[in-house]
């Protein structure tokens, strides 16, 4: 079964197209690419949680708040961190695609989770700044490097890295890990051999804060608020698991204990890392050192490896090299990680898709800009203030993942194509909105400090329980847009093709497009700006389309849509007006809590201001290019497609026309023949049975007859165009043939023929049409000489030769040639440029050679004659060697 293929609509730029790089980021991950053992894609996970912001949050609330509160918090900020990450690392497993198309399926719908792939993206570049600030910090220690330098190195670094994807990432993880493992541990088992009553200086620190002696609910909220943006550390854990194997019989125990132990149980081991933060930096600040340097993972480092050894330069190398490790090991994962969520954002907001690389360094890019602001010095502030909103987006997925699923008021699985997606949907978008607002309102103070401490949890708390009365109350209506919608597949079927792209994917990434009416892969369909989701509404794509756009006056076409307009901007300006705000409040609350040097003029603080948005006027920059490219593509490709329809109308009509003609013709060319027969049998009696005819008589009677027969060939063609014949085809020498056949030809005229037969050569071929296709050729070039009487009097020549296993049988007039525009039409049927010319003889020229394996070459100059060259395949050998 050959269907026709139809013509590609979308071809992607070769790194778009290549999975390496690309490593299927707003796809479902194929599992023809994932071919890592359980093991290698645990241990890819796990090794992101080197990261040192654990250590410097330990010890920020620490030194805080004091032990007994931020002990407590660590303890139960871990545990519940392990039990949120447990849903969503086993969905992200099971149906092998990451947190953003995670969000999609789990409440949030397909433009609903555009806000959480911002909220995504932020966390990975804020923890990339905090962790490239770590590193800067270790190497000016160190190298004595500027820290704008380090700033620099440690972003730049990275981009090589996280450029290939999982595939150089989870080598790069395989590599360092056991080096980390043991720097990691080996300090501590030294402390507490040499020296074990440091845990009592740890227990027992108060902290800088008032109430830091004792456990106090407003210090315990205030470390549990800044503890929970770690909530989201789960989403960087899963854009790895997402490519493990599928689970099955054989590897049930590896599955399972790579998806717990790098989904939730990265807290297990984290928690670990921030108690040893906390520990740390009690130690540092015992031993002198002032706060701010207390709370450096790599003054820690240094602190802890005093113990190991007593060499000051080989402490300061080792600790600097266990930081260098760390933060390349993490900063690998933020920056993929939020290669992949802007990948997912812009594809959205604007249907273009420039590849996941562009995304990686503009992601790096917007990191080094925050930490040349100055991030390390306000971690603790903007993790709370961020804290607030990205837990409202755990908490609405852990609701339906955990409950609705099970409930089966959500389906059961998790969809992420934009063709099965409603919009949005109101259960996870409604309870975010809810949550963030009011959390964010609580957290700046509104209703009194016990809230305002207790922000997050609280923030968590009511997206949870606002997710699933939302679910409940919308009894799940709002998580599919249509049924599967792929017709049944035959058994084994691995890969469907994409008929846009022409790439194939595997079923889970397919869907069939009802405005294109093909089977249609996720990418094509997320980046597709025609349909504007006619799949997703009921009746024929085509006749809404024509009824929205075409079928009304002007007030029609804008007066109703104003409502849809006035919703728009009013959504958008909301979310800028929200976002600008956020800027303002942390540039407010940093003067506030005076973080910022107290001699901040207002000059400063504008700058400062101003320097903040830059990030955000990024975005924006970029929104708007591809906005416009997007915009300009979808017109390129409907110019495109006019251009095909009107060939394509062109080409009918034309076939049309042929095929009436075909049929009148053919019909009256049978009907002609016999009273031809018997024009040329009555002239031949008539010259007969004139005795003696006078010269005059005889040239009429001559002419009677040669124009009969000119008749009767064009007759000739005329039915031999009309009708397909099968040739019968029989080996034919050809030189000895061409002479033969010739000298049976009456004259031609004042025409002198030249011969130049040199192939020797046998060919198969119907030797009766291939000779009418040779006489139209002669036809054609005595009436180009008769027309043009060339000086040095008319001459056609007729030549054979081999040229590398072909026959070239040529016919060259020295006539007037061709004009370009002729023979650029010279094949086209019926077409002539000669009064008496019906214009089928090139076309059937064509069409035998063609029927013989061959082709037709035309050299022609006005003014110097025509050739044309038939291009015949040799018989095979035994033929040749037959008869000749
Ligand atoms: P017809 O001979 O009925 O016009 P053909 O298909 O044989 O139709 O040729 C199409 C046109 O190509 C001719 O009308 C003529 O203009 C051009 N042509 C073909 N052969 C030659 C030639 N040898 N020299 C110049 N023009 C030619
Ligand atoms: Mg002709």
């Amino acid at each position: 079964m050959d269907e026709p293929r139809l013509p590609v609509l979308r071809s992607y730029q070769s790194w778009i197209a290549n999975e390496t790089l690309e490593d299927y980021s707003l796809r479902y991950a194929a599992r023809s690419f994932r071919k890592w053992s359980p093991f290698v894609i645990a241990n890819t996970a796990l090794g992101g949680i080197s990261f040192l912001a654990l250590e410097a949050i330990g010890g920020a609330i620490t030194l805080t708040y004091g032990f007994s509160n931020a002990f407590p918090a660590i303890l139960s900020v871990s545990l519940c961190i392990f039990l949120t990450s447990l849903p969503i690392a086993y969905y992200s497993s099971r149906y092998n695609i990451d947190m953003d198309l995670l969000t999609r399926g789990a409440g949030f719908g397909y433009i609903g989770s555009t806000i959480t792939s911002l909220i995504y993206a932020t966390f990975t570049f804020v923890f990339f700044a905090l962790e490239g600030a770590i590193m800067a910090q270790a190497l000016k220690i160190a190298l004595n490097l500027p820290l704008v330098v380090g700033y620099i190195v440690s972003s730049v670094v990275i981009i090589p890295i996280t450029f290939m994807g999982v595939t150089m990432i989870s080598r790069l993880q395989l590599v360092t890990q056991p080096v980390w493992a043991l720097m990691m541990v080996l300090p501590f088992l030294f402390i507490l051999i040499e020296e074990p009553e440091a845990l009592r200086t740890w227990v027992d620190f108060a902290g800088a804060g008032s109430g830091g002696e004792r456990f106090n609910y407003l210090a315990f909220g205030a470390c549990i608020g800044v503890l929970s943006s770690l909530v989201i550390q789960v989403g960087e854990q899963v854009d790895y698991l997402r490519f493990l194997p599928d689970r099955s019989e054989a590897n049930q125990t590896a599955w399972w204990t790579a998806m717990i132990l790098a989904g939730p149980g990265w807290i297990l081991i984290g928690g670990l890392k921030i108690l040893a933060g906390s520990f740390l930096a009690v130690l540092v600040l015992a031993s002198g050192l002032p706060r701010g340097t207390a709370v450096e993972p790599i003054q820690m480092y240094v602190k802890a490896y005093e113990y190991v050894t007593g060499d000051p330069a080989l402490v300061l190398a080792a600790a600097t090299v266990f930081v260098l490790i760390s933060q390349i090991k993490i900063n690998v994962t933020n920056a993929y990680a939020g290669s992949l969520a802007w990948s997912n954002f812009f594809s959205r907001a604007t249907h273009y898709h420039p590849g996941r690389v562009v995304w990686l360094v503009f992601n790096i890019l917007i990191s080094l800009l925050l930490m040349l602001l100055g991030i390390f010095e306000t971690l603790e502030l903007v993790l709370a203030v961020y804290s607030n909103v990205a837990i409202a987006w755990i908490g609405a997925i852990v609701a339906d993942l955990a409950v609705l699923k099970p409930l089966a008021i959500s389906p059961a699985f998790v969809e992420f194509r934009r063709a099965h997606l409603p919009n949005v949907n109101p259960v996870g978008c409604g309870a975010m909105a809810v949550a963030s607002t009011l959390s964010i309102v609580c957290f700046m103070g509104a209703f009194g400090p016990m809230l305002q401490a207790y922000s997050a949890p609280l923030s968590f708390l009511i997206a949870f329980l606002s997710a699933i009365g939302l679910g409940v109350a919308t009894k799940g209506r709002y998580y599919l847009a249509r049924a599967p919608s792929l017709p049944p597949l035959p058994v084994g079927t691995t890969t469907i093709r994409c008929e846009l792209c022409a790439h194939s994917y595997e079923p889970s990434d397919m869907a069939f497009c009802t405005f294109y009416e093909r089977p249609i892969c996720s990418l094509c369909c997320s980046l597709d700006a025609h349909c504007h989701d006619a799949c997703k509404r009921p009746g024929p794509a085509l006749e809404r389309f024509r009824r929205r756009y075409l079928g009304r006056s002007f007030e029609e076409k804008i007066a109703p849509r104003m409502g849809q307009r006035l919703a728009k901007v009013g959504g958008i300006l909301l979310a800028l007006a929200v976002t600008t705000g956020a800027v303002f409040l942390l540039t407010y609350r940093i003067v506030g809590l005076g973080l910022e040097p107290p001699q901040l003029d207002s000059g400063t603080l504008l700058l400062r201001v101003y320097v903040a948005i830059l990030p955000l006027l990024a975005v924006g920059a970029w929104w708007i290019v591809l906005a416009h490219e997007s915009r300009e593509l979808a017109e390129r490709d409907l110019v495109t497609s006019l251009e095909r329809l009107r060939e394509a109308q062109h080409e009918l009509a034309r076939k049309e026309r042929l095929a009436a003609i075909g049929e009148i013709t053919a019909t009256v060319s049978h009907e002609l023949r016999n009273p031809m027969g018997t024009l040329v049998s009555s002239v031949e009696v008539l010259r007969r049975s004139l005795h003696e005819p006078g010269p005059e008589a005889r040239g009429e009677l001559e002419r009677i007859q040669r124009t009969v027969w000119r008749c009767v060939r064009i007759i000739e063609d005329l039915l031999e165009f009309s009708r397909r014949r099968e040739l019968s085809l029989a080996p034919l020498a050809v030189d000895g043939w061409l002479r033969q056949q010739l000298a049976e030809q009456q004259g031609l005229g004042s025409v002198r023929l030249r011969l130049d037969l040199a192939a020797a050569a046998v060919v198969r071929a119907d030797g009766e049409r291939l000779w009418q296709a040779i006489a139209n050729l002669l036809q054609n070039a005595v009436q180009a000489i008769e027309a043009s009487t060339p000086q040095g009097g008319g001459e056609v020549t007729i030549a054979t030769r081999i040229e590398g296993g072909t026959l070239v049988l040529s016919v060259a007039d020295n006539g007037g040639g061709m004009e370009k525009t002729v023979r650029a039409r010279l094949f086209e049927p019926l077409f002539s440029t000669k009064a008496f010319g019906v214009g089928l003889g090139m076309p059937l020229v064509k069409r035998i050679v063609e029927q013989h394996g061959g082709e037709v070459r035309v050299a022609s100059e006005p003014g110097c004659g025509t050739t044309v060259a038939l291009r015949l395949p040799l018989a095979a050998r035994q033929a040749g060697t037959g008869d000749g």
